[in-house]
């Protein structure tokens, strides 16, 4: 259904709701006051260990929108640094060593460390040795989930390092074309700690829990491939071998090539990369001029994106993946490129920069990613045709949805819903204030569903949760 019939109707209900809000002006505002104090009080003081890193970029003025509110994000117990290296080898597959620096921030001691070990699922792994602090340890490996046991209990505040060998061959879990490598989740990454050790998966989902984190990448490639990754300071071209580093990021994606090429636009201080095989120009400067508008827009009305580099990788047979710094994007016709280039660089924010658990609330990255693309091009999503509004709710652990039931929840009824909502505001940038103010409070951190329902209801003042009540299920994990 076109958004333009709901503007028709809203319109109506909205000048109703005006009159009314004119009347009970007075007495709701009071009442609201008394709501957000409570709220308040059931936060606490929860913000600083996720408060912006001291590297990040200065933010954006602090809006003081919701007098009083306290953001309250997901806190992680696991902590984590990284110093991979990576090296092709004569068959074209990839040695990889990966220490690993765990720090336990949880109140809890822990008997084990839980890593999310990717490449199990889509290729060939060898595991080589695996080494707790210099010694040998017991692992094992089932599936995505590589379970590391401590011969010593590891005490809150205590720090451990992880040495893990492997090789990898025939990796495209999410894409491969010719003489470029896609390895994206290539490395152990250490699960998160919420109360418990959190490490959940599911094919439908693009990504894993995990925290923001330092890497180091040491590379070495055959001579005349270069890299492209998730790190801010790539070269330009060439260079087949390197160290790179990239801080507080969720993940540290690496693309491996041969012959691509490169085409920049600067934007503020951030250098837009598209690159592929042969690109037509006009797909060239389709993309080009897409990213550039939209990052100038986004820094603008969201937030300023932080890093120095921006890559675009495309491929006739790539996935549309977002990583923090780089996406990937396939070729299709001009009008769904274009969608496709937004929809994967506004994930820079939401995902990148706001987190959430993909396995529990997948929908808040990409179900407001949708209704901020949609928002930005003024145009349906062309996932539209998707709804079912008597589909399940959107905020469902990934296991209960059949194949085909989570882009309807997870994509496209957020977006509907939301922009149902924002239809009725009499102000059309509404929304991007509305996602300023979000971006502003919850960046670097992670945030469930729960707590984004608490935050809209402050920001709009709702009085109870029946915008809510069709698609979101209040559940308590
Ligand atoms: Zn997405």
């Amino acid at each position: 259904m076109s958004r333009n019939i709901w503007i028709r109707k809203k319109r109506f209900i909205f000048v109703v709701c005006i009159m009314i809000a004119i009347i009970f002006g007075a007495i709701t505002l009071s009442n609201s006051n008394k709501n957000v104090d409570s709220v308040v009080q059931e936060t606490g003081n929860l913000q600083a260990e996720n408060a912006t890193p001291p590297n990040a970029p200065p933010a954006v003025t602090q809006t003081s929108d919701i007098p009083g509110f306290v953001p309250k994000p997901s806190l992680n117990g696991s902590k984590a640094s990284y110093d991979l290296s990576l090296k092709m080898t004569d068959d074209h597959s990839f040695i990889a060593i990966a220490n690993i620096t765990a720090t336990n921030v949880s109140s809890d001691s822990w008997d084990k460390l839980e890593l999310y070990m990717i490449p199990n699922l889509g290729g060939d792994l060898k595991m080589g040795e695996v080494l707790l602090d210099d010694r040998p340890v017991h692992y094992s490996l089932d599936k995505a989930a590589l379970t590391v046991k401590l011969p010593e209990k590891l005490p809150p505040s205590a720090t451990t390092h992880l040495k893990i060998s492997y090789r990898i061959k025939n990796y495209s879990y999410f894409s491969n074309d010719g003489d470029t490598y896609v390895l994206a989740q290539w490395y152990p990454m250490l699960a998160t700690y919420r109360g418990g050790w959190n490490l959940n998966y599911n094919a439908n989902s693009e990504f894993a829990d995990t925290d923001f984190s330092d890497f180091t990448l040491n590379y070495s490639l055959f001579s005349g491939y270069h890299l492209v990754s998730s790190s801010p300071s790539d070269a330009d071209g060439d260079g087949s071998s390197g160290q790179l580093k990239a801080d507080h990021i969720l993940e540290m994606f690496v693309v491996v090539t041969k012959g691509m090429k490169s085409e920049s636009k600067l934007v503020g201080d951030t250098n837009i990369r598209v690159w592929g095989y042969k690109l037509p120009q006009s797909t060239s400067d389709t993309i080009k001029q897409t990213a550039g508008d939209l990052l100038s827009f986004m820094n603008e009305h969201v937030g300023p994106y932080p890093y120095k580099q921006l890559d675009i990788v495309t491929g006739q047979h790539f996935g549309n993946i977002e990583h923090p710094g780089a996406v990937t994007i396939g070729l299709v016709r001009p009008e769904h490129l274009k969608q496709r280039v937004v929809h994967e660089l506004i994930h820079q924010w939401f995902y990148g920069m706001v987190a959430d658990d993909p396995y529990y609330d997948g929908w808040l990255d990409e179900g407001i990613t949708e209704f901020a693309t949609s928002s930005y091009l003024k145009q349906d999503s062309y996932l539209l045709h998707y709804l079912n509004l008597k589909g399940k709710p959107s905020n469902l652990p990934l296991d209960e949805y059949a194949e085909n039931e989570f882009i309807n929840s997870l994509y496209v009824i957020p977006n509907y819903k939301l922009s149902q909502y924002f239809d009725q505001t009499p102000d059309d940038k509404t929304g991007f204030k509305f996602l300023h103010s979000y971006f502003e409070k919850y960046k670097f951190s992670h945030v469930t569903t729960p707590e984004f329902v608490r935050f809209m209801k402050a920001y709009f003042r709702m009085k109870d949760n029946s915008f809510f009540q069709s698609w979101i299920v209040n559940e308590s994990r």
